[in-house]
């Protein structure tokens, strides 16, 4: 799952305090920040937000019997999860992780069986 997406703030270097170069008048950054997406309102009650020990991106994990590990997982948290269905509808195009308890592949055969019943 999906780490919800969240605006980070301080990710990005001050240059107008740090002598920069590049200085961003005040409404600039009002604008730029609005146009940012912030997460999801399903987002706040996804279950994935209060497992810190379980994994959602699995790709990252290269041992393949972890990775199976590390799927049953997440699916365990993604089965008691209220927004099962608008996680799956927001990921079901994400090239990564598990999106309301599916795979990257799962979702791609979803997504072709609902093109063929289309
Ligand atoms: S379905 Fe799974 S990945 Fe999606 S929000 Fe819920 S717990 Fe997270």
């Amino acid at each position: 799952m999906p780490e919800p997406r969240t605006r980070r703030s301080g990710s990005r270097k001050d240059t107008s305090e740090a002598g920069g170069h590049h200085r961003v008048r005040p409404a600039r950054l009002e604008a730029l920040a609005k146009a940012i997406p912030g997460p999801a309102p399903w987002a706040r009650l996804a279950a994935c937000r209060d497992t810190p020990g379980v994994d959602f991106f699995v790709e990252a994990v290269r041992n393949r019997v972890d990775m199976h590990e590390t799927i049953k997982r997440a699916k365990e948290v993604c089965e008691g999860c209220s927004v099962r269905l608008s996680c799956l509808e927001a990921g079901l195009r994400e090239p990564f992780g598990i999106w309301g308890g599916l795979t990257v592949r799962e979702r791609r055969k979803l997504r072709r069986s609902r093109q063929e019943a289309a």
